[in-house]
């Protein structure tokens, strides 16, 4: 056979490879996961950034800004964009929720959406895979932006080097997040449309909250730590885009030189690892009790109240070999 599979041309950086690579992995078809098992050992150059914060701050045209930067620099870019909220799939919403239109030419710019499409093994799941084919095409920097801030299901954002958390003046639920712990501190943060009046008062705000957090650490640790910086942005007109490429390179720089690249990631590739077989063992689980009698009875025994929801889990586990797995 002469011609080239679909893995060496996506790895070739081949963009119609990388596009049906994507909507394999999305579909949770068996050979999206056969072509991330073949192009994994070439997936780890990517600078990975991760965009969170809740909609309408502007993320998108945040990234359509750093993209553009990025691509003067001459650095080629993936940008996945994932929303658990929408039901719109393959890049339906892209014209309207990604301000990216002038990059649509760009050969050196892939974009690509994800939304939520229920039943199919999971958005986040999809989204990782899809995240690593991004990087095994040989994309420099990879943008993955989701919507929401603290969602549990979304934990892709975990998988990025370097988190940004966009939040606009007004948008106090976020610094809350903050706050009450639901989020964990990013590594930068970016108020955008800084031209409103109540930026500074933000600003301050969010510095509190940071310092909190800092509260239990003992100065030594402080010293080492990377300090977060808080930048102000007006991403519509470009205003503030320099720094925040800055300031990524210089977290980028922080985590390698103190060795904590390589921890994060192995951090998160546990995570992700033991997310997919949790993830398979609930779907097993689901699928192995829906005809069961045994099962059935339970339910019935807690909707009856005469058991409790624990103890029918506990019997259900009990009696179930625990190595078939
Ligand atoms: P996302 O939902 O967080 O991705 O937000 P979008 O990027 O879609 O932006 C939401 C709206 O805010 C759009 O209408 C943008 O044009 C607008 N917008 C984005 N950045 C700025 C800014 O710096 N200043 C102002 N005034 N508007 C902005």
């Amino acid at each position: 056979m002469t011609e080239s599979t679909l893995a060496q041309r996506l790895l070739a950086g081949d963009r119609r490879a990388l596009a049906r690579a994507i909507t394999l992995v999305e579909d949770n078809r068996p050979e999206g996961w056969e072509l991330v098992k073949e192009v994994y050992p070439h997936t780890g150059h990517a600078e990975v950034v991760g965009f969170t914060g809740p909609p309408g701050v502007g993320k998108s045209t945040l990234i359509g800004a750093l993209t553009k930067a990025r691509r003067e620099a001459g650095r080629t870019v993936g940008v996945l964009s994932v929303d658990p909220s929408s039901p719109f799939t393959h890049g339906a919403l892209l014209g309207d929720r990604i301000r990216l239109t002038e990059h649509f030419l760009d050969a050196g710019v892939f974009i690509r959406s994800m939304a939520n499409r229920g039943a199919l093994g999971g958005l986040s799941e999809a989204a990782l895979q899809a995240a690593l084919l991004l990087d095994a095409a040989g994309r420099q920097d990879v943008f993955i932006e989701t919507v929401g801030v603290g969602q549990a299901e979304i934990d892709i954002i975990d998988h990025a080097d370097t988190i940004v958390l966009v939040l606009m003046p007004g948008s106090g639920d976020s610094i809350q997040a903050l706050k009450a712990g639901v989020m964990e501190i990013p590594d930068v943060i970016v108020i955008n449309k800084a031209d409103h009046p109540l930026t500074d008062t933000m600003i301050r705000e969010i510095r509190g909250v940071l310092s909190l957090a800092n509260l239990d650490r003992t100065p030594e640790e402080a010293r080492g730590r990377w300090r977060v910086p808080i930048l102000k942005t007006e991403a519509s007109v470009g205003k503030g885009i320099e720094e925040l490429v800055r300031s990524l390179q210089e977290h980028r720089a922080h985590i390698l030189a103190a060795g904590h690249l390589d921890e994060r990631r192995a951090r998160n590739l546990r995570s992700e690892v033991l997310a997919i077989a949790s993830a398979r063992l609930r779907r097993r689980l689901e699928e192995e009790l829906r005809e069961d009698p045994e099962f059935q009875r339970l339910l019935d025994e807690v909707v009856q109240r005469r058991l409790d929801p624990a103890s029918a889990a506990t019997a259900l586990l009990e009696r179930r070999p625990q190595t078939a797995m």
